[in-house]
């Protein structure tokens, strides 16, 4: 089958977090079960930028904007075998510092610069007909209700079917009616039924009342974004989707995040060599400038800094946490409150707690590696990656049942001697210092810790069963 990828991010073009991830690898594990991709995304400047070759192809796209015709041209590269990425390039909307915002906030045309990405898309696929739409988040959303609601524009690819996947909830791309006429949408699409939203018209809620097939990145995401909890008020819309949404797990890939051949690493280990794994966290404590005590459990988060992440959480337990006989290290960045505290926790407990704001994929992979436990006590998660990577690096993770968290982490039970990390049920502080306490106890008894480290990292998240359930899911629509 023909399949385009419609996203606003692609891995190693151009990423803010998860969402490029999957595009750069599921993408190319689609590939090999026969599928012909294509990935459409904006021609960013770290794209213009990139040191990967960028062909000039001779498509020129024209599409409307408003009342007025706006023109792009496209870049194009290949990842995997054979997947042709396109850039959409359009410098007045696309070449700027960040992707979407300052830290003052979203660029103020983001409704524009998005519509037309779907639009200049869908003229892309009038060329390069394909039998599968697939869109992702909001940036993309357009691009389905496009197709949806002005069919006769685009005939060439009249008879494709339409997936949405939904990477984070969060973010839904809500803008005022002033900005309704950029899109040059019917005013019957601005109803309660389609894209309006308490007087706002609501991007990702097209998408969901039209695509063909919704998904999330994981099973139990997708049952809690239909609840009044975690649905940011689009759960009933999904509700009334509920036949057709599926929640699909992000698969991680092992080419890059395995500590047998991490060339991050200056010592690798596996399952039956874990002894090398103690070399990593010494060299990781003498890089954070900690103490080399092999014996003190070393806590790790690698995270933005964010709500979403249970900073908050952690901010509540932290001198509790500390009363315990612990490392923490810390890399991130985000609220600068939460870049604050952590600053300041540093300061107060020197030689213990060691905090790297900023971001930098070598030290993740070496913090990976080199912790003993994992610490990710979610709001919500979507699915996340962090947790799926110590898995495969063997440093326990210790997270919230929630979303991806839940599907990838089974709770320790001393009686049974099964489980792969800690899971806390609720969003509260003393749960997370139990949960804590119990990993404590762990890692006391080395030979407990060893056998919970190997079925850990015997885990498989790899791409391959979660891009066939994708390519099941394109086939069924396609039938
Ligand atoms: P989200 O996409 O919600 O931020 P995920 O866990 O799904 O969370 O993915 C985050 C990705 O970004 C992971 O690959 C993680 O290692 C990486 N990451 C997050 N913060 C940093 C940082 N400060 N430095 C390096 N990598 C980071």
């Amino acid at each position: 089958m023909k399949i385009a990828m419609i996203a606003s991010e692609v891995s190693p073009f151009a990423k803010t977090g998860g969402l490029a991830d999957v595009l750069g690898t599921l993408t190319v594990a689609l590939e090999r079960f026969g599928h012909e991709l294509c990935v459409i995304a904006p021609a960013y400047r770290p794209v213009l930028q990139s040191s990967f070759r960028m062909q000039e192809t001779s498509f020129n796209l024209s599409a409307p904007i408003a009342d007025r015709q706006v023109s792009a041209s496209v870049l194009k590269t290949s990842v995997g075998m054979g997947v042709d990425v396109y850039f959409i390039r359009a410098d007045q909307y696309f070449d700027r510092e960040t992707l979407y915002g300052t830290p003052a906030g979203d660029y103020p045309d983001n409704a524009e610069r998005f519509a037309f990405f779907s639009r200049a898309a869908l003229e892309l696929l009038r060329q390069q007909p394909v039998d599968i739409l697939h869109g992702h988040d909001w940036q993309a959303a357009l691009a389905i209700v496009f197709f949806k609601t002005q069919a006769d524009r685009y005939p060439e690819i009249a008879a494709a079917k339409t997936v949405f996947t939904i990477h984070n909830l969060c973010f839904q791309g809500i803008f005022p009616p002033a900005e309704w006429p950029l899109l040059n949408l019917d005013p019957t699409c601005f109803t309660p039924q389609l894209l309006e939203f308490y007087g706002n018209f609501n991007l990702l809620k097209g998408a969901i009342v039209m695509a063909d097939k919704i998904t999330t990145v994981s099973p139990t995401y997708a049952q809690e974004i239909m609840t009044t909890d975690q649905g940011f008020g689009l759960e009933g819309v999904l509700s009334q989707r509920s036949a057709d949404i599926v929640g699909i797990l992000n698969g991680v890939d092992y080419g890059q995040w395995n500590p047998w051949t991490d060339p991050y690493l200056t010592h690798h280990y596996g399952e039956n060599s874990l002894g090398a794994k103690r070399l990593c966290k010494a060299g990781l404590q003498s890089a954070l400038d900690l103490p080399d005590a092999t014996e003190i459990p070393l806590i790790a988060m690698i995270s933005r800094l964010t709500p979403q992440k249970g900073i908050d959480l952690v901010e509540k337990v932290f001198d509790s946490l500390m009363e315990r006989n612990v490392q923490v290290a810390l890399l991130g960045s985000g609220e600068p409150r939460f870049e604050q505290f952590f600053r300041d926790a540093a300061g107060r407990y020197p030689g213990r707690v060691a905090v790297r704001i900023g971001f930098d994929e070598p030290l993740a992979h070496r913090i990976e590696a080199g912790a003993d436990f994992f610490l990710m006590p979610s709001l919500y998660e979507p699915c996340g990656l962090n947790q799926m990577y110590s898995l495969k690096y063997g440093t326990v993770p210790i997270v919230r049942a929630v979303g991806g968290l839940k599907d990838s982490v089974q709770d320790y039970d001393a009686l049974t001697q099964t489980g792969t990390g800690f899971v806390v049920n609720s969003h509260d502080p003393q749960a997370l210092l139990d949960a804590v306490d119990r990993a404590l106890t762990v890692y006391g008894d080395k030979t407990v810790l060893t056998a919970m480290r190997r079925r850990a990292m015997a885990m498989d998240f790899s791409w391959d069963g979660s891009a066939r359930k994708y390519s099941n899911l394109y086939q069924r629509l396609s039938s």
